[in-house]
């Protein structure tokens, strides 16, 4: 496939905003692409990426290097580049006004684009490190440019930096498959969705034309699916309310989600976002390799940090730095010693496990991994009809410092998502929210080198509205946990832009919030501020899709009214 044809796609689809009427243009797209057997790698490019959306490597070329390759390869001034893109504010527009590179060569000299020309290149950058990398990256860049014309480099720049801006989600491109193959029926659709949240991979999807092809997708040790989702409920009434009874009660632990995989051995270790952790957490792998007992599974736990002298579980913030810390893993792992609670399984043996009963996968649980405190664990369960039991079971889980407690339907299937009547989750209230930074501003005096305020939003649709600044919480010393300074470096990579101070940043930080009430504002593009915001935590294990929506803060404001 021509990468000019990818082009004009975006063109067109970014032409309407309906959506109904995006589906409609990318199903004739891919109706006619069918018909020639074309491979379906394309479609990582739809949503802006270019490797299968399980795999979360990034091309990792900042605005910054981009700038600069816009200016290398068009024998422009950076400065005037610069200039041109901050009154712009689109990398794309300045590819496009610098690089003509179709003009430079006759139709015939120049050797046409493909879209997999562009996939492969830029799989290609990513890989590129060490000694002279910003040179060979910046080569390759050009390389490409070089044979494109100005449109076809504003899509390659945008996808280059991440950001492409035509609002293609992978939601869309079900719609679109369901129309292209299962004539838009809704019980392929739902199959399209469950799929897609196993495999976390679109073009694997559009491959399967049939509903036989799609039921062939299975788990696979090794590759990250999504997971299993909890509604909030207010309290044990209607926690057995939501998820029958009797019910499994479980503690909510305090720390973050990790799919463990062994293929065959080969132990994977994957948050919820599906990023892949297993190098920093050596000690998971080792612990999993002598206490779970099986040739190949996918188990679904909650790590747990503690201290190591007084064996004291310690709150998510501890062993965040566990996750983000790439360097002298060992003597981190010795400071800040986790343990993995067990509580299901989704793969055993060569098999799925999903359509079993939780009570079944429970069970299963119990039978391969073993019990050693502190290492690993079945989580801490009991099974209950009493409204009494529960309750004390709840309060015993907050008195050892617990967030809280998991409720879980004994006869429910393992379901990607958020699942009412499945798993529930309750907590007392907090006046908590996670957040996504999206801007930033300098400190003064002693914090005058960092980012010390930022700007948070919610989720308003697919957009981002903003709900405060937010100036306290971090730390200054790394042993307390993140710090302003590692914050300031994380935001920098992902520096739109700079007026009046204030830096404007990609949405991808994730931060829990606490405040003190909600109130109407129009300082902020939501109408809402948050009153006494303070940072609990830097949340590297959530993405965008986790955070509290528009409605959640506006119900939290009817409700405190
Ligand atoms: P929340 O993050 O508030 O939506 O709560 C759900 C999260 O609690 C899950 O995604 C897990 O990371 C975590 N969790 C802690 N303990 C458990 C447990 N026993 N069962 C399921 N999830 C748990």
């Amino acid at each position: 496939m021509k990468y000019l044809e990818i082009v004009e796609l975006y063109d067109r689809l970014a032409g309407t905003t309906k959506r109904l009427e995006k589906a409609e243009i990318l199903a004739d797209f891919m109706r006619l692409h069918a018909k020639f057997g074309t491979d379906t790698s394309w479609l990582y490019l739809l949503l802006g990426r270019v490797f299968p959306e399980y795999d979360t490597r990034e091309t990792g070329i900042s605005r910054q290097l981009a700038l600069k390759a816009i200016a290398y390869a068009s024998g422009e001034n950076e400065f005037k580049v610069q200039k041109f893109f901050t009154s712009e504010g689109d990398l794309g527009e300045v590819a496009e006004k610098f690089i003509s590179g179709s003009k430079q060569k006759s139709l015939f000299e120049k050797e046409e684009l493909k879209a997999m020309d562009v996939i492969e290149t830029l799989r290609k950058i990513s890989e590129i490190e060490g000694k002279g990398a910003v040179e060979r990256k910046l080569d390759m860049i050009k390389g490409l440019y070089s044979r494109a014309s100005s449109r076809e480099a504003l899509y390659i720049t945008r996808t280059l930096v991440s950001d492409l801006r035509i609002g293609i989600a992978s939601a869309l491109v079900l719609d679109a498959i369901a129309r292209t193959f299962f004539e838009n029926d809704a019980s392929a659709r739902a199959l399209l969705e469950e799929k897609y949240l196993m495999s976390n991979d679109i073009a694997l999807i559009a491959g399967c034309t049939s509903v036989e092809k799609l039921s062939k997708i299975t788990l696979q040790p090794g590759k990250p699916s999504q997971v299993m989702l909890a509604v909030k409920v207010a309290d044990i009434n209607e926690a057995f309310e939501s998820c029958g009874k009797p019910a499994a009660f479980e503690q909510k632990y305090d720390g973050f989600r990790m799919l463990i995989h062994n293929a065959q051995g080969e132990i994977s270790l994957f948050t919820r976002k599906l990023e892949n952790v297993t190098s920093q957490f050596p000690d998971v792998v080792e612990a999993i390799q002598k206490n779970v007992y099986g040739k190949s599974f996918i188990i679904d736990s909650e790590v747990v940090g503690y201290e190591p002298k007084t064996r004291k579980y310690r709150p998510f913030e501890a062993i965040s730095q566990r996750i983000r810390r790439k360097y002298s893993i060992s003597e981190l792992q010795k400071e800040l010693p986790v343990e993995i609670n067990v509580f299901d399984v989704l793969y055993y043996n060569g098999k799925s496990t999903m359509e079993l009963p939780f009570q079944e996968r429970r069970k299963l649980v119990e039978k391969i991994v073993t019990t050693k405190p502190f290492i690993i664990r079945p989580a801490i369960q009991i099974v209950t009809e009493s409204e009494k039991e529960a309750e004390s079971f709840y309060h015993e889980a907050l008195d050892i410092g617990e967030e809280g407690v998991m409720i879980k339907r004994l006869d429910a299937p393992y379901r990607f998502g958020r699942y009412v009547g499945y798993m529930a989750k309750l907590k007392p209230a907090t006046n908590d929210f996670d957040l996504v930074i999206v801007g930033a501003e300098h400190g003064t005096g002693k914090r005058a080198g960092w980012l010390t305020s930022y700007i948070v939003a919610c989720r308003d649709g697919d957009k981002f509205v903003e709900v405060g600044r937010v100036s306290s919480g971090l730390k200054e010393k790394e042993e307390e946990g993140m710090t302003y300074e590692e914050m300031t470096k994380l935001l920098r990579k992902i520096k739109i832009s700079e007026e009046e101070g204030i830096i404007r940043v990609e949405p991808k930080l994730v931060v829990s919030v606490t405040y003190q009430n909600i109130q109407p504002s129009p300082a902020y593009t939501s109408g809402y501020a948050l009153r006494f915001p303070r940072i609990t935590a830097y949340r590297p294990d959530r993405s965008t899709e986790d955070i509290a929506s528009l409605e959640d803060m506006k119900k939290v404001f009817k409700k405190d009214k």
